[in-house]
């Protein structure tokens, strides 16, 4: 029987999920509160360049994703190994700790960012008008009309414009009825705070006691751009590798963006905090983490020019570091579930298992 089923989120799992429900004749509508689907696998278009914000890479271990970056069609097109010249590993001066040997799992990358690939993975969705983008949910509320179904309650942003024709307005936001299940496909700790504002009978699913022992680390990141390193007769700039980890106390990774497929250009880094440093100093002042990660990289890579363009970003929720250990939580008696990434790690992989296998077993049912 055809169900209407919603999706919170439009990153890997919720996009993945959404896809598996489509195809087998289900009518899905995915909930997004950003611009566009992505989630963490997020680019930052500047004028400068793109730089992929969130997740650097990320490896096909698992045979149903291998699948369907083989099988979707058009996304072998999109999805390119990325071999830099291998992951170092820097002490906090910069040296090098761990030679350059080529990493256990090959990288991949979408182009011509990250966020490539679930932009055409979420087609489907948005050329039908089934993703909703500028809506954050709200809360999950039994359905005014059909108490046995669930209603969202949303507040879109100011960018959305007109509420589209599924919601209808009220003057606490607009309301998205008539769904037969819902999945939340969000980071656990934002999944806690909506289950909480929801109504008692979503209570019943006992998620929220599950995911408690469920640790997400935060990650500041920066985004550097030094056009003066295209001089002519500059002939070396900046280190000779392109990505490293590090056991600088504040900085974690860092990659050379323009060494990645289809991102040629101007030089560009992007930096990412350690979930230590970051946890430490979350609430501080986006000019004094600019500050010392600057510094932080300076050390690290010797370029200790004036960048020409700075960006920051807090994630708040970044890395996995608790995961819940199953692959999904779905209760079927309620048609209400969980996934995304925090239910087996803190991989692109295993954002797409967790939303695959929850769509399966929803199928089942
Ligand atoms: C800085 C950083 C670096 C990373 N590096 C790597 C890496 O190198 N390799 C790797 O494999 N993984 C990496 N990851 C992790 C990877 O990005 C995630 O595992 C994966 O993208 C998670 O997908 P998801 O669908 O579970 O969640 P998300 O991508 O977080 O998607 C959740 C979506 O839900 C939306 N949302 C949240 N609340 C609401 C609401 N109330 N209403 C509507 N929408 C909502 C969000 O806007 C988001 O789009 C990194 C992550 C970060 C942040």
């Amino acid at each position: 029987m055809k169900k209407r089923i919603a999706i919170i989120g439009a990153g890997m799992a919720g996009i993945t999920a959404a896809r598996t429900l489509l195809k087998a004749g289900h009518d899905v509508q995915v909930f997004e509160k950003s611009a566009g689907p992505g989630g963490r696998m997020a680019t930052q278009n500047t004028p400068l360049g793109s730089f992929d914000k969130g997740a650097q890479y990320f490896t096909v271990r698992d045979e149903r994703f291998a699948k369907a970056l083989k099988e979707v069609p058009g996304t072998q097109a999109l999805v390119k190994p990325w071999s830099a010249t291998g992951v170092r590993v820097l002490d906090a001066h910069g040296a090098v700790l761990e030679a350059a040997n080529p990493p256990k799992d090959p990288h991949f990358v979408a182009q011509p960012g990250m966020n490539a690939l679930l932009l055409h993975w979420a087609q489907p969705l948005m050329a039908t008008g089934q993703l909703h983008i500028h809506t954050a949910i709200e809360s999950i509320e039994v359905d005014a009309i059909h108490p046995s179904r669930w209603q969202l309650r949303a507040q879109s942003s100011p960018h959305a414009g007109e509420p589209n024709t599924l919601g209808s307005m009220n003057q606490q936001g607009v309301i998205h009825s008539g769904f037969d299940q819902v999945i939340l496909a969000i980071p656990s700790a934002q999944a806690t705070q909506l289950l909480r504002r929801s109504s008692s009978k979503v209570h019943k699913t006992h998620f929220i006691e599950a995911m408690d022992k469920v640790e997400i680390g935060p990650c500041w990141t920066l985004m550097l751009a030094y056009p003066q390193a295209s001089q002519p007769n500059l002939n070396r700039w900046g280190p000779q590798w392109n990505c490293a980890r590090s056991i600088h106390h504040r900085i974690a990774w860092l990659s050379r963006e323009t060494s990645k497929p289809a991102r040629a250009g101007i030089e560009r880094w992007t930096v990412q905090a350690s979930t230590d440093w970051s946890l430490e100093h979350i609430e501080d002042s986006d000019e004094r983490v600019k500050a010392k990660l600057i510094k932080g990289f300076a050390e690290l890579t010797g370029i200790y020019a004036e960048p020409s363009f700075t960006l920051l970003h807090r994630w708040r929720y970044a890395k996995t570091i608790t995961p819940l250990g199953q692959s999904f939580q779905w209760n079927a008696q309620m048609g209400l579930g969980t996934c995304g990434d925090w239910h087996l790690g803190h991989r692109v992989e295993n954002a797409f298992v967790s939303g695959l296998t929850l769509a399966l077993e929803m199928l089942k049912t």
